[in-house]
Parts: C-alpha cells; structure tokens; sequence
C-alpha cells in the first residue's frame, strides 16, 4: 500500500510517499480501506517535532474515512463492508490502508461522503469538547468564533447552532466569512480589520462575549479579555507563541481563561462527545465543508496550505 512516511522531524519535504507490506489487524483491531485523510494543523506540528519524540519512520495522521476492509478477532461492533470515520489509527492515517481499533472507530452514515468524513475527528470532536466540556454554553449565550472560517471553526458554528448560542465568526477573508455566513451565524466579522472588536461590542449593545472560542490565543487573548460579558469564558483552542495580557480584565467581569486539548481528553469524554457527533450526523446538523481535494502525493503541499491564511473549511487527500 501507499504510505506517507516520516523518518526525521523537519518540514513538509520530510513527507515522503513510499510503499509498504499491508499491516495484519490484531485481535481488537481492524484494517480499514480508507477513501479520504484529514489534514490537521496539529499534524504539521508533530511533522516539526513539536510534540515531543517519536519512534521514526511513522506515518502522520489523525483523522480519515474509508471502508472496514478486514475485522480482526475480538472484534465486536463492526464488520468488513462497513463505512467509517477513524478518529486516530494505531498505524498513521496518510495511507491507502490503516490499522485502528475499535474505541478508534465510528460509524459514517451514507449521507456523508468520504471526504466530510475525513474532515470530522479533531474538528468535530474539538468543536463539541469546547462548547459543551469546558465553556458549558447555555441555549442563547452570545458566542465569539476567533477563526471560524477553518475545519474546527466550521464544526463550531454548526454545533453552536445545535446548542441555540447567538454565534458571531471572525475569518480574514471575503470567502471565508461567507462560508461562515452561510453556515448560519448572526453576524460576521473580519479580525484583519481595524477596530473588529468594537464593531463586535456595538453589535452586542455592549454586552460583550459569554464564550469565547480562540483558534489563535497568541493574537488574540488580550483582547479577548477586553471584550467578555461578566462570567463570560476565553476557551483556547489553538496557539503558536506567547502573549502579553491584563489580568484586571478577569477581575471584576468574574472571567475564566480556559484551556483545553483533545489530545488529553479522557476516554469517558471522547465516547460522550462521539455520541453526540453521531446524532448530529444523524440529523443532518452536522455537516463537514471540504473547501479542497488534494491526492496522497501532494500531503507536502497541504501541510504548507493549512498553515497559510484564507482557510475554507477542510483540506483532505485522496489516497
Ligand atoms: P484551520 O482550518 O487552519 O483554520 C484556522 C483558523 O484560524 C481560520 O479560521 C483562520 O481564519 C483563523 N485565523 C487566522 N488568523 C487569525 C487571527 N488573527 N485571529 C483569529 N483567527 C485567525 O485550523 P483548525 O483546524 O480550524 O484549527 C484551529 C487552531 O486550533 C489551530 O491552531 C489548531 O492547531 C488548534 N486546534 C487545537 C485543538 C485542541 O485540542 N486544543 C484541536 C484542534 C485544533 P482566516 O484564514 O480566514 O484568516
């Protein structure tokens, strides 16, 4: 089978396409054909070492589509035939195949394609653990999306929706704010723009933000505590640096910065927030935006596109 492969941490050129034996599931574990691969930003990270050491060479990945090809032993919930999302693998999802257990494993209904499928793991799951896990939303609570124009910001409007919050979304770009638009928040804003956040208080009357949720807390912390409701909460999501706040601006507003990472989320969490991914699914609330198609070979160039402005939804690979 086709595999990425990375054999030294470094930039995109250490993505490498090779060829490899197909693995043999274990018992609990199961071969899973895949169709589409999600591209993370958190993939680019560990490409870089940032994640601490690996044991090299590895395929990266962490979300991906496709048809349970084989079922090995002891497993209980699905069967080869069967269309299903992986949220992680046990062997690297930028390949033709992946080994994966069945706790790694859920099902994709047949009004989903594979590519939205791909998009839902790390977005989906980040999006519902922040909402729900950390800020706690509460049906009409004012919601600010910081970057809600990429795969976790896309997941955010449509599960806020669900949830009944009063969504706000910022993107950098035209086309990203009319995808965000369309997506169904009340208002969007553009936080290349001078004086966003005062346009954002207007449009509040004043009242600011119950929840924040900050896909670039390094830009945007700061301000973020300037512009939050009394009891309102920061949830950082993503980060690339360090930043300077006033911790005065916590005090008389009773505010919480929050922080949060899927990566160490319990297990008990994960299952919870699957289950209501899934019935989102069911619904048709849910529903992942592939904003471009690239094939296995190009993972290089998709590393460099999901760290560029102007994201649109999802980048995925077609195996
Ligand atoms: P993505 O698809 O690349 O989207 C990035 C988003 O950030 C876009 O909406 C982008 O908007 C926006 N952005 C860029 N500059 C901004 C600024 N100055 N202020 C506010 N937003 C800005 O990435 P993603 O998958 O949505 O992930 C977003 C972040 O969350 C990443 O840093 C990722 O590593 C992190 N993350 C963390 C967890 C966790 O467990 N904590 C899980 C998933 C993701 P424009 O391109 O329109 O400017």
């Amino acid at each position: 089978m086709k595999s990425i492969r990375i054999h030294q941490f470094g930039g995109p050129e250490v993505l490498k396409l090779e060829e490899l034996p197909l693995p043999k599931p274990a018992p609990g574990e199961m071969l899973v054909r895949l169709k589409a691969v999600g591209i993370n930003p958190v993939d680019t990270y560990i490409r870089a070492g940032l994640y601490g050491p690996r044991t090299f060479p590895f395929t990266p990945g962490l979300d991906a589509a496709g048809i349970v090809e084989l079922a090995g032993s002891d497993v209980r919930k699905f069967k080869a035939g069967e269309r299903v999302y992986l949220s992680g693998s046990v062997s690297g999802a930028y390949a033709e195949y992946a080994l994966c257990r069945e706790d790694q494993v859920h099902a994709l209904p047949d009004s989903l394609s594979f590519t939205q499928g791909a998009a839902l793991g790390v977005p989906y799951v980040t999006a519902y653990f922040g909402l729900v896990k950390r800020a706690q939303a509460l049906p009409g609570e004012i919601l600010l999306i910081h970057g809600a124009s990429g795969g976790v910001g896309v997941a955010a409007v449509q599960t806020a929706r669900l949830l009944k919050l009063k969504i706000y979304g910022t993107s950098g770009t035209d086309k990203g704010r009319g995808l965000i638009r369309e997506q169904g928040a009340l208002h969007v804003l553009d936080h290349r723009a001078p004086g966003y956040l005062d346009e954002f208080m207007k449009l509040t009357e004043g009242k600011g933000a119950d929840i924040v949720l900050e896909m670039l807390a390094n830009e945007n912390l700061g301000k973020d505590l300037k512009i939050l409701a009394a009891h309102g909460r920061v949830i950082v999501i993503g980060s690339r640096g360090t930043v300077s706040i006033d911790p005065r601006d916590t005090m008389t507003r009773h505010a919480d910065i929050r922080g949060m990472s899927i990566v160490t989320a319990s297990a008990a969490d994960l299952a919870e927030v699957h289950e209501a991914i899934g019935q989102g699914l069911a619904s048709g609330a849910l529903r992942p935006v592939i904003g471009a198609e690239l094939s296995l070979s190009q993972a290089a160039s998709a590393h460099e596109q999901v760290m560029k402005a102007g994201a649109y939804g999802k980048i995925v690979l077609i195996p």
